[in-house]
């Protein structure tokens, strides 16, 4: 089992592996439940991702409070974890990010599907928060537990959900996992507008379906239910 030193700097990693592959620019962040304390988690202070450092690390409860600054500014969307977190007892990490290719589904209604095997962990039903249905016009940005917890609702059980004219949060039950689909949700996002725009050329009907089928079987063959932890250094691909 990983020490808490070790998936702190894990969390650090992390941060500049989903900044250095475009996942998150110089906003979004990452986050990790605290092993020993359920109720609290780990999330850098308002810093560019490819730039976190140990020491940016900060610990925060449910209700994203922070225990100790350290006189650092605080990212305005840490709802987003903290009701994860509280909706979600599996949940062990949370990625919020606004990476470009999945902003089209979430403001045309185009059903976001897994479209081949290595993008299973985004889930065969990808949902849309729609901030604006319960909230009205804001900013879209998520600055209250109430919006993250209508948010979290949003997620349900699964591991993605888009938000509309916004972005993403993605939520899993380990870090390294959490991070694959983050960067897999980004891939299929393209990979599925790229295909979709051959079979329109084509004028084929119905492919979307055929490809969602086709990956159906292959989601429960990678990521089997109630599969415990793993530990710290795996990162077969077979399993994330
Ligand atoms: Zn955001």
């Amino acid at each position: 089992m990983a020490t808490l030193d070790e998936l702190l700097e894990d969390l650090v990693t992390a941060n500049h592996v989903l900044a250095k592959l475009g996942i998150v620019d110089s906003f979004g962040h990452i986050s990790i439940r605290h092993p020993e304390r359920p109720d609290r988690f780990f999330l850098s202070c308002s810093r560019a991702p490819e730039r976190v450092s140990r020491d940016d690390i900060l610990e925060f409860n449910l209700e994203c409070e922070v225990i100790d600054a350290k006189g650092k500014q605080l990212y305005t969307e840490r709802p987003i974890h903290g009701a994860a977190y509280e909706a979600r007892p599996d949940v062990k990490c949370v990625i919020h990010n606004h990476s470009p290719g999945v902003i089209p589904y979430g403001v045309t209604g185009h059903k976001m599907r897994p479209i081949m095997h290595m993008c299973a962990t985004i889930g065969h039903d990808v949902p849309v928060w729609d901030q604006h249905k319960k909230f009205g016009d804001t900013d879209l940005l998520v600055r209250t537990m109430a919006q993250g917890r209508d948010l979290a609702k949003k997620l349900g059980k699964g591991g993605t959900c888009l938000m509309r004219g916004h972005g993403c949060v993605v939520a899993g039950p380990w870090m390294r996992r959490t991070v694959y689909t983050a960067i897999y949700l980004e891939l299929n996002a393209k990979l599925q507008m790229q295909a979709e725009a051959m079979s329109r050329k084509r004028g084929e009907q119905g492919h979307r379906d055929h490809l969602a089928g086709q990956c159906r079987p292959r989601l429960g063959e990678l990521v089997p239910h109630g599969r415990p932890d793993l530990p710290r250094g795996d990162v077969s691909p077979n399993r994330i």
